[in-house]
């Protein structure tokens, strides 16, 4: 076990994640979660980590959220500087 190992899933493809704030147990979901990215909570700001993360059915046909996915919320978006469900993000490591 590595120190990085901060999610579930630690595979290069895109999750769906479900996330619970531990400071605030707010609950969401999002159909993009990435391993060891974390989202904040939108109502505190901590910096929550997926505490489950379930393989899309087709990597190649994802979901769409029910919701616009929160950019500014998301580590991997973050990081990458755009969109991380777009398809260029799958295949960037
Ligand atoms: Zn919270
Ligand atoms: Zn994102």
């Amino acid at each position: 076990m590595s120190a990085e190992m901060k999610t579930p899933y630690q595979g290069n493809r895109r999750t769906c994640g479900y996330f619970e704030c531990g400071k605030c147990s707010k609950r969401w979901f999002s159909a993009n979660s990435w391993a060891n990215c974390n989202q904040k909570c939108k109502s505190c700001n901590t910096n929550v980590y997926p505490y489950k993360q379930v393989k899309h059915e087709k990597s190649d046909d994802p979901p769409k959220e029910i919701r616009p996915h929160p950019q500014e919320m998301c580590q991997k978006c973050r990081q990458l500087g755009f969109f991380c469900g777009s398809r260029i993000a799958s295949y960037k490591r």
